[in-house]
């Protein structure tokens, strides 16, 4: 372990819980007594089919998610999925819904658009993205192949706080900055995706939980890696999958399970935030959160200061006492801290006690 003491407040790919790290460090030469990485050993082998399979079913027993969805560990990030997804659900006679609660919906609506009609049920662009629509405010198509929602967005710093109603039509939900942050009903949701680099594990392994009646609707014809069906039917072995990323999985969710399950991962998830929110609302005139209070992400915490050059200061400050991937994405300006699963409860103590005293010095 590094001895180096960082607050790792990165937006993606981003902290991962220390005795993941460990984990693999002790296990690096020698993989389940193989005498070998696992990074050396065939996809096709008993160990690591054991591991393909452990991770699996860590997640869904940590999620409880039901018998009848397949998890899938594939590869291409979230953005990828972004155009299998219309690509396997979409055909150019229908119309799926998105709703736009950031930069990263937009891109998703972006792909459906090259393989059919969409329609947005809600956006809230008009105001920079700052807030989640309540269910009253979703104009929603019956007819749509499905609806599309973003959970976190990571770059404003919303997260919805509620799975809205969305009737008979399919709905799917990129979680990709907010995975596992809690316990949640999988069954109200026909696929999720996530890039694992935020809130589960390393990049190069985006997790797939898709509904079995859902996977049997995939469109025909398309190509082999492109197609849910493939990945389903080969349990994320059809061909070569990122081996190393999916064992890092594994030990970030051996974490989940060890420190008490979803519920413990939540408690504490709840913890940083607040007490992050709790410096920013305490001294008003240095820190403007750029969320409505009500649709305040737990995940990512974007906030403005009155000028570039307190702004300026305040990252110095901050890199000075190791806080890092503090400046907001360029769509926002200001601060973000990214306060995901791993980040421990210390890390946003410190940012906290920093802004606390950077106001007071600078009011
Ligand atoms: C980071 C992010 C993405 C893009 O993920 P990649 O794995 O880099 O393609 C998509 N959606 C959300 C919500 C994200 O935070």
């Amino acid at each position: 372990m590094s001895n180096k003491v960082v607050h790792n407040f990165y937006a993606g790919p981003a902290v991962l819980p220390a005795s993941a790290l460990k984990r693999a460090a002790e296990e690096f030469y020698d993989f389940a007594g193989t005498g070998m990485s696992v990074m050396e050993i065939s996809h096709r082998s008993k160990q690591f089919e054991a591991l393909n399979n452990e991770a699996q079913a860590l997640m869904r027993e940590l999620v409880d998610i039901p018998e009848n969805y397949k998890i899938l560990f594939v590869q291409g990030g979230a953005s990828l999925q972004f155009g299998m997804l219309p690509m396997n659900f979409l055909t150019k006679d229908q119309s799926a819904d998105y709703i736009l609660t950031g930069g990263w919906s937009e891109k998703a609506q972006k792909e459906a658009k090259l393989f059919g009609n969409t329609k947005v049920p809600f956006s809230s662009k008009e105001t920079k993205f700052n807030r989640i629509p309540k269910q009253n405010e979703l104009n929603l198509d019956p007819k749509a192949a499905y609806v599309h929602m973003t959970s976190n967005n990571t770059l404003f710093g919303t997260q919805w706080h509620y799975i809205p109603e969305v009737g008979n039509v399919p709905l799917v939900a990129d979680m990709s900055s907010d995975m596992m942050w809690k316990k949640f009903d999988v069954k109200k949701f026909a696929m999720i995706y996530a890039g694992a680099q935020k809130n589960i594990g390393p990049s190069g392994v985006t997790v797939v939980i898709i509904r079995d009646d859902f996977l049997a609707k995939c469109n025909p014809g398309l190509s082999t890696m492109l197609s849910y069906k493939t990945h389903a039917e080969n349990n994320s072995l059809y061909n070569t999958p990122p081996t190393f990323g999916i064992y890092m999985l594994r030990n970030v969710l051996a974490w989940q399970k060890e420190i008490g399950g979803l519920a413990e991962v939540e408690r504490r998830n709840h913890a940083k935030a607040k007490v992050i929110y709790d410096a920013i609302d305490a001294h008003p005139n240095m820190y403007k959160g750029h969320a409505e209070k009500d649709s305040r992400s737990t995940m990512n915490i974007t906030w403005t200061m009155p000028n570039e050059e307190l702004e300026k200061k305040f990252h110095k400050e901050a890199e000075a006492l190791n806080m890092l991937g503090l400046k907001g994405h360029r769509d926002v300006g200001g601060c973000r801290a990214s306060t995901y699963n791993a980040l421990p409860l210390e890390s946003a103590q410190a940012l906290a006690t920093f802004m606390h005293e950077f106001a007071k010095k600078n009011a």
